[in-house]
């Protein structure tokens, strides 16, 4: 079943008007695994904060189907609502608030609009416990302020445990590698693994193979920006089915590596 629909989207810095997204396709269906590599300032940003609808950017052109509805129409929240999730490349902090009155307030929002009961302080702190444990994390992490003084490694676990707390059906993870060393990219990568089920999908922006090896992808796309802003998605396929849109290469993972390291000439189809 298709999850994620993206058909020629275009998109510009609402700010500046400069064209950054030109035509970009992505299908993704329940339970894959997708990934995006690319150079630095190819727009792999500024996609996925598109399909949260962050305000910064605007929609030119094309589609983006999230379960068959127009996700493009929808407000942030809703998008949200729907099942969608982005952990951002540089999480805010939220100063004087702490991360268990923080998650307690948007999963009981969440629930409220789902027609559910809101959770008390106790019955949150349970439920809250078991989802720390799942991504194997510690419970200190609940009193700290949001994201306040957390060094990097600690602001990208944060960003998966509201995952683990709210929870969605696509979650776009814009490198929750950086700033990782070793053994916490294995927590991290791990973490959200756990979190995986089969209709569970994901989008993951990353510059390294590393992660790619814990959590892995079905399919890696790399994003190129070449003269004019325009932005090519090429398909890179790891296992199984093949998509339509721009393939300029079809192979496996080593292909992504590849091109890390030799750029876009160094994969010539
Ligand atoms: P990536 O994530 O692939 O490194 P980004 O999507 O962050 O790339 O950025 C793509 C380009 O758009 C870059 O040139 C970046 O400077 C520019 N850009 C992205 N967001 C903004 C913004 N809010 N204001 C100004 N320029 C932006
Ligand atoms: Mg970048
Ligand atoms: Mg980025």
């Amino acid at each position: 079943k298709v999850l994620l629909e993206v058909k020629d989207l275009t998109a510009k810095i609402a700010e500046s008007g400069t064209q950054i997204l030109k035509g970009l396709n992505l299908v993704i269906y329940e339970g894959e695994i997708h990934a995006i590599m690319g150079k630095n300032g190819s727009g792999k940003s500024t996609f996925s904060k598109v399909l949260v609808g962050h305000p910064d950017y605007e929609v030119t052109g094309g589609t983006v189907l999230f379960k068959g509805e127009n996700l493009l129409d929808m407000e942030p929240e809703e998008r949200s609502l729907a099942g969608l999730f982005m952990s951002f490349q540089s999480p805010v902090e939220i100063p004087g608030v702490s991360n268990s009155d923080f998650l307690n307030m948007a999963y009981n929002a969440r629930r409220k609009k789902l027609g559910l009961p809101e959770l008390g302080p106790l019955e949150f702190y349970d439920y809250i416990s078991r989802r720390l444990k799942i991504v194997n994390m510690d419970t200190n992490f609940l009193n700290r302020n949001v994201n306040e003084g957390f060094s990097g490694g600690e602001k990208k676990r944060n960003e998966i445990l509201q995952l683990a707390v709210l929870g969605a059906d696509l979650a776009i993870l814009d490198e929750i590698d950086s700033g990782l060393d070793v053994d916490a990219l294995q927590d991290v990568g791990e973490a959200v693994n756990e979190l995986l089920t089969p209709q569970k999908s994901v989008l993951m922006v990353t510059h390294y193979q590393r992660l790619l090896d814990i959590i892995k992808p079905k399919f890696v796309h790399i994003m190129v920006r070449l003269l004019g802003n325009m932005v090519l998605m090429l398909q890179l396929k790891v296992h199984g089915r093949r998509e339509d849109g721009k393939i300029v290469k079809t192979g496996d993972i080593s292909i992504a590596v590849q091109l890390e390291k030799e750029g876009y000439k160094g994969i010539s189809s």
